[in-house]
């Protein structure tokens, strides 16, 4: 077992992947609140920040257990805290990710994990990429995943993918009630996924930054 290995089970790396996820939230809530102001309700900002609470709540008790078990537990907590449409979404792929998370983390078996999770958020959104939501940066990050994309690149694609919603017309969610008047901004979902997706990955790459 290397020094990584030992470190991506310990409750040290759950523990500092809660707090790099709550810190970029928190540093970008009034981004997310405007983004979605734009072509939402402007509160998805606001619901992440009560979601990102809601687990460094139980950071503690999340941080001790098995990875699966400790995806469960913040899935469950992102649900009951979030709101909105996010919520159940990202719920859904926390909860989804720890049922399947292989006890030791081998990067095809993670990948596989990864898939599933993004195939059960997709049917629980009745959406696909293309849609202009979370799914645009959760569909390539499957993908990525599965084509052994190292995570550094995929940290330094998440922006991109949450970019490229800006040209789509939103076929899902609030901002599909504005038709046509939704092109030109970016999603609020797919750009906290990507903040979320990069900072995880960067983590991952480097467990005692
Ligand atoms: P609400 O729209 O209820 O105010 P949020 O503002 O927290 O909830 O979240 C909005 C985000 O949720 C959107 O930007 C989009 O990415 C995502 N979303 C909404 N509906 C769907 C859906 N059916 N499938 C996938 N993602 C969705
Ligand atoms: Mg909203």
């Amino acid at each position: 077992m290397t020094l990584a290995d030992a470190a991506m089970s310990s409750p040290m790396l759950i523990g500092a992947l809660i707090d790099d996820c709550c810190s970029v939230i928190d540093a970008n809530v009034e981004r997310l609140d405007s983004l979605d102001a734009a072509i939402g309700d402007g509160d998805h900002g606001t619901n992440m920040r009560r979601g990102a609470a809601a687990v460094l709540a139980e950071r503690e008790a999340i941080a001790n257990l098995p990875v699966g078990e400790a995806l469960g537990a913040a899935g469950r907590a992102a649900v009951m805290s979030i709101g909105g449409a996010a919520g159940p979404l990202y719920g859904t792929l926390l909860i989804e990710l720890g049922k399947q998370f292989p006890a030791e983390p081998k990067r095809a078996d993670v990948a596989r994990a990864v898939s599933d999770a993004v195939d059960a958020v997709a049917r629980r959104g009745r959406s696909e990429a293309g849609c202009k939501t979370l799914l645009d940066v959760l569909c390539p990050l499957r993908d990525a995943m599965l084509d052994g994309t190292p995570l550094a690149a995929i940290a330094r694609d998440a922006s991109r993918w949450a970019e490229a919603t800006k040209n789509m017309r939103a076929l899902r969610g609030r901002a599909s009630f504005l038709g046509a008047r939704s092109v030109g901004h970016v999603d609020p979902g797919a750009a906290s996924a990507s903040l979320l997706v990069a900072t995880i990955c960067r983590r991952l790459r480097d467990p005692f930054r």
